[in-house]
């Protein structure tokens, strides 16, 4: 019952409604909301929502509840097979962007130019995991993170920005670098909150220069150990431009085809990698 609970706080009825199109204006009370009903023919609004009580209730069918019976209604779904409906949305329903877009008066062709709908107009960042790129708070790019089986990167086809986080990682005196936002995402999570991220193996001029902010602050790079060598050669080759910048680099080497993410995911713990950190090698 706790598990039940805790589904309707997190998906509240007004928002899982409204992201379906659901049109509402303000009723009498300030947590009331009415518009025409999903669950029979209505012509005059007659389905209410009461968003802090979270439960719906409709004068023209009858018909009330909390957002579970509205799902067993909506989907014809049983008790059971509505909670497991809403447990898959942790996410947002997949290929509704652009027509949500355009509904707020985003034209077609801003959306095709920022790169947000592709050619055949389908959404390009279906199924994936979305993390904003920041610079200066301003939000300069997307990246997204295939949880499906599409290519695992995407970013929007411009500038990716600084490094990942720069504002709260400059401040350290060492510095990890890893290839992806998963990565970064897992550290942070171990208590490396010195870790940056330069989305893939490459740097820009302009992320050669963060690192280069500070004199003597050593930058430890853990990128995938690939069975083709291509993170190792990466590192490599970052390691060779950081030392031409007049930085200390140090290459991290993971057990044998790990990430920090997989080796994590694999069961280490913050005392291994930090083993692995001191066995850090320089060119
Ligand atoms: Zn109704």
């Amino acid at each position: 019952m706790q598990d039940v609970e805790h589904l309707k706080q997190r998906i509240p009825l007004l928002e899982y409604l409204q992201q379906r199109n659901w049109i509402a204006r303000r009723a009498a009370g300030e947590h009331e909301f009415v518009g025409l009903c999903p669950l029979h023919h209505d012509t005059h609004p007659s389905f209410y929502v009461n968003s802090r009580k979270n439960l719906f209730y409709c004068h023209g069918c009858g018909r009330g509840g909390d957002l579970i019976r509205f799902v067993e209604l909506f989907e014809r779904l049983s008790f059971r097979q509505s909670l497991a409906f809403l447990q898959r949305q942790g996410y947002a329903p997949g290929g509704n962007l652009r027509r949500h877009l355009a509904a707020l008066g985003y034209s077609l062709d801003l959306l095709l130019h920022i790169g947000l709908i592709n050619p055949q107009g389908r959404d390009w960042f279906c199924r994936r995991v979305i993390f904003p790129c920041r610079e200066s708070r301003q939000i300069v790019n997307l990246y997204g993170r295939s949880i499906g089986s599409a290519f695992p990167h995407r970013l929007l086809p411009r500038s990716k920005g600084g490094l990942f986080a720069w504002e709260s990682v400059s401040q350290f005196s060492t510095l990890i670098l890893v290839e992806g936002l998963f990565d970064l995402a897992v550290l942070w999570q171990a208590g490396f909150r010195n870790t940056t991220c330069a989305i893939g193996t490459q740097l820009t001029p302009a992320q050669l220069a963060q690192f280069s902010d500070q004199s003597g602050r050593p930058v430890y790079i853990a990128f995938d150990q690939d069975d083709n060598q291509a993170g190792q050669k990466a590192s490599h080759q970052i390691a060779s431009r950081l030392q031409g910048a007049g930085i200390r680099a140090l290459i991290v080497q993971l057990p044998a085809g790990h990430d920090p993410n997989s080796y994590f995911l694999a069961g280490a713990t913050a005392a291994d990698f930090t083993h692995c950190l001191q066995q850090a090698r320089p060119l």
